[in-house]
């Protein structure tokens, strides 16, 4: 069944093909994406999706169609037309469509776009057993606070993953971790967390901001500073987090057990709390 597509200000459904082959997004990569997860037909973290699209769009010189409130407005009307309750959005931005050129026009029209889509989060049984993730070179731009369409090594790390019969890669990256191919990366030693800082080799992660949060709040220190590979020998627990997984335990790295086996005590603790806070967040 297709779903719902809002495109240029009109909705349609995904069955409609709608992007010319000479859009900058099709052809160069040049545009910014965001996934929101929804909940009972509303939508999960809007404004810090909102914020980091702004920013996005800001670092790659294309003006923004939206602005916080039309962006809502948008939404509250893509999931009106939307026939589940549950899934994401994805959203995508591109420059426009014009003749082919490296040099872009100033004044180009941006392409934008949002669709609704079904989605499997995961249940109960899959967030204690956690996930297998094996280690792999970052072979990204210098740009990944950037939340860019060019996920072609992202997409290659997480086929090399696959086939090692995991569930996602961690980014190296000159001895230190980066994060995961599409999440954020937390190792806990010692009763602290310790994750990689914002800056250009890593992806704002909405739910790592909360997960940071949450463990502040819980009087869990929080250490924002780039992990050494050497220090992936020596975790207690780690977890990933992403809108599409929330906060999920690693349970082993390149076949290795991490701590004593299984979800460890602060993920858990993390989770129960990140997962009340999104419910909190959506009304539901
Ligand atoms: N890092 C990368 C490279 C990602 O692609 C993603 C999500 O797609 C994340 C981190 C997690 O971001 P968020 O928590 O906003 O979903």
């Amino acid at each position: 069944m297709p779903d719902v597509l809002y495109i240029n200000g009109r909705f349609t459904t995904t069955d409609e093909r709608v992007l010319g082959v000479e859009d900058r997004g099709f052809q160069f990569g040049d545009a910014v994406y965001e996934v929101f997860k929804f909940l009972g037909g509303r939508p999960v973290f809007l404004p810090d999706h909102f914020r980091r699209l702004d920013r996005g769009l800001r670092d790659i010189d294309i003006r923004n169609p939206w602005t916080e409130s039309t962006l809502a407005s948008t939404v509250k009307e893509l999931l009106r037309r939307t026939a589940f309750d549950h899934g994401i959005v994805y959203i995508q931005v591109s420059r426009g469509e014009g003749e082919r050129a490296h040099f872009y026009p100033d004044d180009m029209k941006p392409t934008v776009i949002a669709y609704s889509r079904r989605f499997e989060f995961p249940d109960a049984a899959k967030k204690e057993r956690g996930i297998r993730l094996i280690t792999t070179g970052d072979q990204r731009w210098q740009l990944c606070c950037v939340k860019s369409v060019n996920l072609l090594a992202n997409a290659l790390a997480k086929k090399r993953a696959q086939r090692a019969g995991a569930d996602e890669a961690l980014l190296l990256d000159s001895g230190f971790v980066r994060e995961g191919a599409s999440s954020n990366f937390f190792a806990v030693r010692n009763g602290r967390l310790g994750t990689h800082p914002l800056d250009e080799h890593i992806l704002a992660g909405i739910v790592r901001a909360h997960a940071i949060g949450l463990a502040i709040g819980a009087k869990i220190p929080v250490d924002e500073l780039p992990l050494r590979e050497a220090e992936l020998f020596d975790m207690d627990e780690a977890f990933i987090t992403s809108t599409t997984q929330g906060i999920m335990p690693v349970t082993e790295l390149d076949g290795r057990i991490i701590g004593s086996s299984g979800r460890g005590e602060i993920t858990a603790r993390l989770q129960r709390l990140f997962d009340e806070e999104e419910r909190r967040d959506a009304g539901v």
